[in-house]
């Protein structure tokens, strides 16, 4: 259903290789989490994969399939982004309900996925409510609701944590983490926070200036770190 592969991948700005070429396999149902300092090139990564930008060179296979070249509405993927991007005088439920709109299904088909997400998200007490009258977590899990109804193969959230208060980011990473056993659906997520890479991710992989410096599972890379960089990243020396 939702794997992933980067063939000798590619993107240049410009001048600026800013990925000069990656390859890397995400497996059906993994947590994968790119983790790496700001601007090493992680959100470019995700919307490569997403088909927000297109690739210089190389190839993105989703699901079997080569997908380098179709738009990101039939890559089947969600994306959650940092911020929330809601609709503040929609209602929950309409925000919600949004892609579902857009694709033109019918209003049953929609009450039903829309009750199914705001249970799986407990926003189930909210969906008459404007974003405005919602705290920043339950904000972030109206967006994640907008991401579920679409069943996706798989879901790219880009930092999605990174406006909330501490607290709240230990609860949403819980709340994400508990999702994805739920749901079983592959999840790809960019951080630059270790804590929150170490926590959620099946595998990490580690970004430095575009590149891969190791892929392996949160135990694997604090136990055998193969450089200087991702000892320090993870904070363990070598
Ligand atoms: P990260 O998400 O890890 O912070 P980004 O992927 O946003 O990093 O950016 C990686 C590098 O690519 C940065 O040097 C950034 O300035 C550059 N970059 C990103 N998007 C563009 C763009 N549309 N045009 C030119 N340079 C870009
Ligand atoms: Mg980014």
């Amino acid at each position: 259903m939702g794997s992933i592969t980067l063939k000798n991948v590619s993107k240049v700005f410009g001048a600026h290789a800013v990925i000069p070429s990656i390859d890397l396999d995400i497996n059906d149902g993994e947590f994968v989490v790119f983790v790496g300092p700001s601007g090493c090139g992680k959100s470019t990564l995700l919307r490569l994969i997403a088909g927000l930008e297109d690739v210089s060179d190389g190839e993105i296979v989703i699901d079997g399939k080569k997908a380098t070249d179709l738009p990101p509405a039939k890559r089947g993927l969600s994306m959650v982004f940092q911020s929330y991007a809601l609709y503040p005088h929609m209602s929950v439920r309409s925000n919600i309900a949004f892609p579902l709109k857009m694709a033109g299904e019918d209003k049953a088909v929609i009450d039903k996925k829309v009750a199914d997400a705001a249970r799986v998200l407990n926003l189930t007490d909210y969906l008459d409510r404007k974003p405005r009258q919602l705290s920043g977590g339950q904000r972030q899990r109206v967006a994640i609701g907008r991401a579920i109804v679409r069943q996706p193969d798989a879901f790219l959230f880009d930092e999605p944590l990174s406006n909330l208060d501490a607290a709240l980011r230990v609860n949403m990473r819980l709340e994400i983490s508990q999702l994805h056993q739920q749901l079983k659906t592959t999840m790809v997520y960019v951080t630059h926070d270790q804590v929150e890479a170490m926590t959620m991710a099946d595998k990490i992989v580690v970004l430095n200036r575009g590149r891969i410096e190791q892929v392996g599972s949160p135990l694997e890379l604090y136990h055998k770190p193969d450089n200087l960089f991702v000892a320090g990243f993870i904070g363990s020396p070598k």
